[in-house]
């Protein structure tokens, strides 16, 4: 075998995903892309907001900038600028030392996990969850342990507790949620942070809550709550990805809470990750995030959309929770294989993603980072492929 047993099975898994991704390419060659409604991506298609350009052409409009490497955790006075946003936002005072900058929220997780995990610890995830978990988990040599929640998608703190084990190490959230658009709320949160202290003690050893928030400023009318209130042995790791439509150019960052056990030991292990991983954020956009902390895209754009999508798909007879944040739906599948039904809508030219993928068999996902006109032209064939199934 050329290349490691694992990675033979995680290329097999990832073509999968390439095929889905060809032959939505295929269909939109054929029909045309103005008749293919794809729901398949999250890559966000609302403009950063007014007045980043401007950021951008100043800064390269100034022949001192430099293109070289800069500091591993990311320039001093960017972490400064970050800090000082987070620490108004979450009501803490935390340090720059206890920030890294990082190659998205995908390179934030990395370092986080790779800092923490021992060879064959466990990370807990509550299900379904986002598919680059598994790929974090594998790069740390961690397994990923997944735990039911309720029918809601909220916290099972019960079943949290019973799956808590002497290998776990960190119990690893997402909220708001990719795939469910759930927004945990401060109860539940400070819920896991008390069966999370009362976990350490038990097995003597430090659980940490590694908090994914790329989606945080994406929310329909309510406010994500913070988990440094909740539980001071956590890491928060976030991105300008979504917040700011910035995902190709790939700046984010990770925070531990300056309180956490041993954190400025994890803030060090998480800047010496970062330079073995990719060296640095990129530069550019270090110096651009800095200067428009705080700012967020027209959410507005994603609320109407998710109004639009929620009101077609119940009038057509879908069952779904209506999303509170990030931009996904995650309808429950009208038959129980949803990798067959993702096929049937295929079939109206509507490309989505069976819930499988996410751990959430029976679901389907749709990611509303699509024009107006892609729902609007979808709700058809969303209904024939429900009719279809009703008429056997
Ligand atoms: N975490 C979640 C839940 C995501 O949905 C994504 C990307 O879609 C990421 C992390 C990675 O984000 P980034 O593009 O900032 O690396």
């Amino acid at each position: 075998m050329p290349i490691a047993d694992k990675m033979t099975e995680m290329v097999a898994a990832s073509s999968m995903v390439k095929q889905m991704f060809e032959e939505g390419a295929r269909l939109k060659a054929e029909h045309g892309s103005g008749n293919v409604f794809d729901f398949s991506l999250g890559n966000p298609d609302v403009s950063p907001p007014a007045g980043f350009k401007e950021v951008l052409k100043q800064l390269v409009a100034n022949d001192a900038l430099g293109h070289g490497y800069t500091p591993n955790s990311g320039y001093p006075h960017v972490r400064q600028a970050v800090a000082d946003y987070l620490s108004s936002e979450h009501a803490i005072a935390l340090p720059r030392d206890f920030i890294v900058m990082t190659v998205g929220a995908a390179g934030a997780l990395n370092d986080a996990l790779k800092s923490l995990m021992n060879p064959g610890e466990e990370i807990l995830v509550p299900s379904p969850y986002f598919m680059g978990y598994e790929h974090y988990a594998f790069i740390a040599g961690a397994a990923l342990k997944p735990v039911p929640t309720r029918s809601s998608f909220h916290l099972d703190p019960a079943a949290i507790d019973t799956a808590i084990t002497d290998r776990t190490r960190v119990m690893l959230i997402n909220s708001p949620n990719n795939p469910t658009g759930v927004v945990y709320t401060a109860e539940e949160l400070a819920e896991l942070g008390e069966i999370l202290d009362r976990a350490s003690t038990r097995w003597g050893r430090r659980i940490y809550l590694v908090s994914d928030e790329p989606y945080r400023k994406i929310t329909y009318g309510v406010n994500a709550p913070s988990v440094f209130k909740a539980y001071p042995h956590s890491i928060v790791v976030s991105s300008y990805s979504k917040q700011l439509s910035l995902a190709g150019e790939r700046i984010g960052y990770l925070a531990v809470h300056p309180q956490a056990e041993d954190g400025g030991l994890i803030a060090d292990a998480a800047a010496l990750t970062n330079t073995m991983l990719c060296v640095n954020a990129p530069s550019l956009f270090q110096l651009a995030v800095a200067q428009v902390q705080g700012i967020s895209v027209d959410v507005s754009i994603y609320r109407h959309r998710r109004d639009m999508l929620c009101r077609g798909l119940a009038e057509a007879g879908y069952e779904f929770e209506k999303p509170e944040g990030a931009f996904y739906l995650f309808p429950k599948s009208p038959i129980a294989d949803d990798v067959k039904f993702v096929g049937m809508l295929k079939e109206q030219l509507i490309l989505a993603v069976p819930g499988s993928s996410f751990g959430g068999p029976g679901h389907f996902r749709l990611s509303y980072a699509v024009p107006e006109w892609a729902i609007t032209g979808s709700l058809a064939g969303f209904k024939r492929a429900r009719e279809k199934i009703q008429s056997g």
